[in-house]
């Protein structure tokens, strides 16, 4: 079965086609000829993933997925949310998001913070969600070089270190989009 993977983000795509049956073949949007800015105008992450694996499905008729991530800081009453990406506005900047979260949260106690990852999934006709949540705090300062987005800011609960001092195979087993995928993954092998 050609299943689509709404993104253009080779390390995510070769990170779920290791994961799935050798039966899945998985394509990206360059795959299928597919080079539209698919705006993301919802206000929740299951609705941007929606609106994603949809267009897809109804424009090139593919079984399709696509995910939406978001963090989500306590003491912002989840902020910035679905508006991580561009969260200090357009266009998207980690560095100054990361300084306005960190502006934002310097008289606050609570850091508590989660990021979350809800997949969607279109597959003959029917409709899937799929979550993963990695809970963690905002550090008081950036820590760490890898990775990308908050990484630096963000230290997953039961853990000393920041996501960007993780490798990227640390920080896969544990994350949001780590977690999502598993289930999706657990999922498509269920019905195989
Ligand atoms: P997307 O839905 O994967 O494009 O994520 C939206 C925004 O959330 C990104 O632009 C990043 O700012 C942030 N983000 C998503 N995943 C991560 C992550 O694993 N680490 C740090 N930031 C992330």
């Amino acid at each position: 079965m050609k299943l689509v993977f709404a993104t253009n983000n080779q390390n995510k795509l070769a990170e779920v086609q290791k994961m799935l049956p050798d039966s899945i073949e998985l394509l990206s949007l360059k795959d299928i000829n597919c080079f539209d800015d698919i705006e993301e105008t919802a206000t929740t992450l299951e609705g941007n993933a929606q609106i994603k694996a949809d267009y897809i499905t109804e424009k090139f008729g593919y079984n399709c997925f696509a995910d939406d991530t978001g963090l989500e800081v306590e003491a912002l009453n989840g902020a910035p949310g679905v508006y991580s990406a561009r969260y200090a506005g357009e266009p998207s900047n980690s560095e100054s998001n990361m300084q306005k979260l960190l502006t934002e949260l310097n008289d606050k106690t609570n850091r508590k913070a989660q990021f979350r990852t809800s997949i969607c999934l279109n597959l003959d006709g029917k409709q899937f969600f799929f979550d993963g949540i990695c809970r963690g705090e905002i550090l008081l300062q950036k820590q760490g070089e890898h990775g990308f987005g908050y990484d630096p800011v963000f230290q997953p609960e039961e853990h000393n270190k920041s996501f960007a001092e993780m490798t990227s195979e640390e920080k896969n087993k544990i994350s949001h989009r780590g977690l999502a995928i598993q289930q999706l993954v657990a999922f498509l092998k269920s019905i195989d």
